[in-house]
């Protein structure tokens, strides 16, 4: 459809000159507002609107006789502090636009939802993803006391997330009429999608050297383990103490680091995550340069995706400490941060997306979100999430899409609704054929009328993902 012909246009939600920073965090007025101008497009296609005990907000349109089947699309729109203009609301539109062509369309039997999920990025609160989890029940209401707003925090001013969300649903109930409040938005969908910009450049330089457009399918949404360690050494003067009588236990912290680097390197290799050292320092050193400081620390952020899990990078991390205690005798106690387990996505959907792909000409990879999305918490039957090509990474003003790349993902979701939402159809046709095949072993005379009937299933899956 043309852009002008459209209710929901890109550039009402975005500016493809500007390199403007935004600072949209999560329940502020700027991403109220922003949220408001998306729930009356919502009401614009005729959705109802539902808010929810995490600040989820939910529209839902019902489209066709007696649907049953549920679809969920979206994503964020919460930023970074001075981050750019795509990285959540992309999903979020993509969702309003895909949506909108059902509409027209006619021909579809389910329940739309376009999801904006609550709070994904961390700046604000050191929480991610806190709408999807609190819908996977792996964050509850009373959890949302004990997370402080961070900055208020340095400044000894306490706001706790649950009076921000709170207020939120305040402004919210002021602002859009007929917003319904609800526990949940949704216990569980059918089926989820989410789209979002790649947040680095492969796809982009795929896109640039082909000349063709190109889009990420997602097979595995990432989590990350985290983890802190305090090395216990002895202090003493850096001249006179020979080498092997040392226990220095910055040697220690190290030596860890780039055996980690090791690991890392090798997982991403394996397609099982990534992994490094991030934070290194020494305790109750003088800063002086003769003596060997008594304790370290360093912390380590384990990235997992596909089958990994937080208890192989434990297991990992153990058997590195074990090496560095043979190597320095210096004690390590360890703590784990936070633990997650990667989010597999559903292979039918995935192959359903490479299908269409190929019917309209879009390139596509399949990669892993190294990143975590709140598609790795959302509650549904069969899930997955496609990435589109960005520049300048994200989380900064210069992130950068096309107009072009939006278009195709609208393109890509908008025959996966069609093909899923009057999927009943080609089920019941794959029954015919399967007896068709049980006749065929008992006489061949059945043989040419199955064929037809094959050629005809073929077209007609053709004309659905059409
Ligand atoms: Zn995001």
């Amino acid at each position: 459809m043309k852009e002008n012909d459209r209710i929901v246009k890109l550039q009402d939600f975005f500016n493809f000159d500007s390199k403007e920073p935004i600072n949209r965090l999560a329940y502020t007025e700027a991403d109220l507002e922003y949220k408001v101008k998306v729930i009356n497009k919502m009401q614009e296609l005729g959705m109802k609107i539902t808010i929810d005990k995490a600040g989820n907000i939910c529209g839902t349109i019902e489209l066709g006789n007696n649907p049953t089947k549920t679809f969920a699309m979206g994503s964020h729109t919460d930023s970074v502090y001075n981050g750019g203009q795509y990285d959540g609301p992309v999903g979020v539109i993509v969702a309003l636009q895909t949506t909108e062509e059902m509409i027209r369309r006619k021909n579809c039997n389910g329940i739309l939802k376009v999801v904006i999920y609550a709070c994904e990025e961390s700046s604000r609160f050191g929480n991610a993803c806190v709408g999807s989890k609190y819908l996977s029940k792996k964050l509850s209401e009373d959890d949302f006391e004990k997370y402080f707003d961070k900055k208020a925090q340095e400044r000894g001013e306490i706001i706790t997330l649950k009076s921000e969300i709170d207020k939120a649903r305040e402004y919210l109930k002021e602002h859009v009429r007929g917003i319904e409040e609800v526990e949940r938005i949704f216990d569980e969908v059918d089926y989820s999608l989410e789209a979002h910009i790649e947040q680095y450049e492969s796809l982009y330089k795929k896109a640039k050297k082909t000349g063709e457009p190109t889009i990420g399918i997602i097979d595995s949404v990432g989590s990350a383990f985290r983890l802190k360690y305090n090395v216990k050494g002895e202090t003493n003067h850096s001249g006179s103490t020979p080498m092997k009588k040392r226990r220095n236990p910055a040697d220690t912290v190290g030596y860890i680091g780039l055996k980690v680097r090791k690991l890392g390197k090798k997982w991403e290799k394996e397609g099982l995550g990534r992994a490094s050292q991030l934070i290194m320092s020494t305790i109750d050193d003088k800063g002086s340069l003769n003596q060997i400081a008594p304790e370290a620390r360093g912390a380590i952020d384990f990235r997992l995706i596909g089958e990994n899990t937080s208890e192989n990078a434990l297991e990992e991390f153990r058997k590195i400490k074990e090496k560095a205690y043979k190597k320095f005798k210096t004690e390590i106690t360890e703590e784990t941060v936070s633990t997650g387990s990667p989010a597999i996505t559903s292979k039918k959907l995935n192959s359903k997306i490479e299908g269409i792909c190929e019917e309209l000409n879009i390139n596509y990879y399949k990669m892993p979100s190294y990143p975590g999305q709140d598609t790795g918490y959302i509650p549904a039957r069969k899930k997955t999430m496609i990435f589109i090509p960005s520049t300048e990474g994200s989380h900064n003003p210069n992130e950068s899409t096309t107009k072009e790349s939006i278009e195709n993902a609208t393109q890509v979701f908008t025959c996966l609704a069609e093909d899923l939402l009057i999927e009943r159809k080609i089920d019941k046709f794959k029954v015919d054929v399967n007896s068709l095949n049980q006749e065929d072993k008992q006489s061949n005379k059945n043989k040419p009328k199955q064929q037809d009937k094959k050629v005809e299933l073929k077209k007609e899956i053709m004309n659905i993902v059409r």
